[in-house]
């Protein structure tokens, strides 16, 4: 079994240090957060971390028409109900805990690291609950909030359909009026936790055709739909929803991807949420989140992927050190930078995503209701694909990392860098590719508004970059150099946006490297504040911490920021128009023709 060691201090600095730079801080206090945190270690270590393995082992199977998890889930799972851990990130009002969401998050992370397969299943709850309590009639938010604020029913997003993935105006799955009922009719494809044993009863978030839709997104409504019949309150009899099967996955396997039919025997019952049309702006409520809990299950590979690392390289004996002596491979230079870059790559995503979720926090309900965003509305929307594609790109990059510290072994399915690996790679993947994070970021983020709020970002990064160079001597000259490529990055950015409307296929050429840059230079920058920072937060013990954190500051400075900035301007110097076609694209040319 793994030794994993939930990074409760370091959890908590980040917050810390993410809600102080965000200029934030209205969660409980020191002590109440080190509680929380410490609890939730010693819950997910004792019902979590031990089905880690077995899982991956184990995987998903459907028998008898059932779908049947890895030994010991449901029993997980019950037991996370049953200590009310599903109402971590929900507010007290509707009977959550209320905690903030950079706390909330804290917890989320120690779940996630500790079986990600199972903290999978956890993650739309509070969303949906945030849409229901926005959207919902009052009669929905009877029947529905009570069950998924306690998780007893838990809660999928069921967007992909086998034609409609990265295009949800493809979706072709559709509500239609059945007498005084609407029905629902249709496949979803992918669908985590679609369909398993660890609850009674499952409640699908549904983004479908409404009955007189027009095509594209813009005839798409959002559908609560049951898997079991709903007699008021109460289940019944089945809803017509069946799963047809499971995909067979190179990770995650305790995590049931299912494949769905609705309605193939007449249709499933389904309550309309919200505002007929407005399917999708409605779910971006809950996709916005999702996009920073994805980087934050990324987060939980990472930090497992490092921590195994440090353990075999300090144990794993293998050649001599400079003065000849039998050393452990963490002794050797090369392998020293690789635990360096996972540990400072690591922690500056913890950093990143932290930060992000401290805009959140401070939004009000009618900031968050509101269609014109305030400041802080605009710079969450700017950082999300940010957040996502970033960390989910760093976090497979420190994963592979740590198969390298492990060497032959890492290759092995004998150890645990292996299922970390797999597991990192499909965060890049869902919740919109990383390739979509990057249309959006430079299409709807930064053109859109004429660059104002990247410019809001660029001042406060500047600001508090002076701020911090003038406590930080012994960092005087990586700040200078991080002030360079934050004047580059914002020369970049006016490039980008000056650029006519006909150059868009050039700028998403490589709009995916540009965000790349650009979430560097972010997470570079929060390294560097953190630094300061940990000054005053280690006031007890400063030295060793303090020294580790500047540490990794210096190192994304001079290792991450320089091949980042040179990707990033290959925006700028190629331009793709000297390329002969690629075979691909002269077929797809003429196909479409
Ligand atoms: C383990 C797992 C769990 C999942 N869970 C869920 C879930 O719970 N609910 C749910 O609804 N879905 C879920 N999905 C589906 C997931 O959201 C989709 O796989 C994802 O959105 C990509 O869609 P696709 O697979 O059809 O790929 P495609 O859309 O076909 O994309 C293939 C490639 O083309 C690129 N591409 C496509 N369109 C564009 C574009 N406009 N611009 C640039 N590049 C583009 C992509 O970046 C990608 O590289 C899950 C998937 C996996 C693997």
């Amino acid at each position: 079994m793994s030794g994993f060691d939930p990074p409760i201090e370091e959890i908590r600095f980040a917050i810390s240090a993410a809600e102080a730079i965000a200029g934030n801080s209205r969660h409980l206090g020191r002590d109440a957060v080190e509680a929380v945190l410490e609890a939730a270690a010693r819950f997910a270590t004792k019902h979590f971390l031990p089905l880690n393995s077995v899982a991956d082992r184990e995987g998903c199977k459907i028998s008898d028409g059932r779908v049947q998890t890895p030994t010991g889930f449901a029993d997980a799972y019950r037991a996370y109900v049953r200590d009310g851990w599903n109402g971590a990130g929900i507010p007290a009002r509707l009977g959550g805990q209320g905690l903030a969401l950079p706390v909330a998050l804290g917890v989320s992370e120690i779940f996630n690291a500790c079986n990600l397969s199972l903290a999978m299943g956890l993650m739309p709850s509070a969303g949906a609950v945030e849409l229901i309590d926005r959207f919902g009639t009052e009669a929905q938010k009877q029947r529905f909030l009570p069950r998924l604020v306690t998780g007893e029913w838990p809660v999928t997003m069921a967007l992909t359909e086998p034609q409609a993935g990265s295009d949800l105006g493809a979706i072709e799955c559709r509500a239609i009026q059945d007498g005084n009922a609407l029905v629902l009719k249709g496949q979803k494809s992918l669908i985590t936790w679609g369909d398993h044993d660890l609850a009674d009863n499952i409640v699908h978030l549904v983004l479908a055709r409404s009955p007189d839709g027009p095509p594209g997104v813009k005839g798409l409504s959002l559908y609560l739909v049951s898997k079991r019949r709903l007699e008021g309150e109460q289940p019944a009899g089945g809803n017509d929803v069946v799963c047809i099967g499971l995909e067979p996955k190179m990770g995650l396997r305790g995590s049931p991807t299912a494949s769905l039919v609705f309605g193939a025997e007449g249709g499933s019952e389904a309550d309309l949420l919200g505002a007929e049309n407005r399917g999708l702006e409605q779910m971006f409520v809950l996709m916005n989140q999702a996009r920073l809990k994805v980087a934050l299950f990324a987060l939980g590979s990472a930090e497992r992927a490092r921590q195994a690392a440090v353990a075999y390289a300090n144990s794993r004996v293998q050649g001599r050190d400079a003065d000849g002596k039998a050393t452990a491979i963490a002794g050797h230079p090369d392998v020293a930078r690789m635990l360096m870059s996972m540990e400072a790559r690591t922690e500056a995503v913890r950093l990143l995503i932290l930060y992000a979720a401290s805009h959140v926090d401070s939004l009000s309900p009618n900031e968050l209701a509101s269609s014109v965003g305030s400041e802080m509305q605009q710079r969450l929307d700017l950082l999300t694909p940010v957040v996502k594609a970033w960390c989910t790109e760093t976090a497979f990059d420190v994963a592979s990392l740590g198969v390298q510290v492990f060497g032959g072994m890492g290759y092995s399915e004998e150890c645990e860098a292996s299922q970390h690996f797999r597991e990192a790679r499909v965060h890049m993947i869902y919740e919109g590719t990383t390739g979509v994070q990057a249309n959006d970021l430079i299409a709807r983020k930064i053109r859109r508004d004429n660059g104002a709020s990247a410019r809001g970002l660029f001042a406060a990064m500047t600001t508090e970059c002076r701020n911090a160079a003038s406590e930080l001597d012994d960092l005087a000259g990586e700040t200078r150099q991080f002030e360079e490529a934050l004047r580059r990055l914002q020369a970049l950015t006016q490039w980008i946006i000056e650029q006519p409307q006909s150059r868009m296929p050039i700028l998403q050429r490589n709009g995916a490297h540009y965000l790349m840059f650009f979430g560097s230079v972010v997470a570079t920058w929060l390294s560097l504040a953190a630094a300061t920072h940990a000054r005053s937060f280690a006031a007890s013990n400063p030295a060793p911490f303090t020294a580790r954190k500047a540490r990794n500051a210096r190192f994304m400075v001079r290792q991450v920021l320089p091949p980042a900035m040179a990707l990033g301007e290959i925006i700028q110097t190629d331009d793709g128009v000297d390329d002969e076609p690629s075979a691909a694209v002269v077929i797809v040319r003429q196909a479409y023709a």
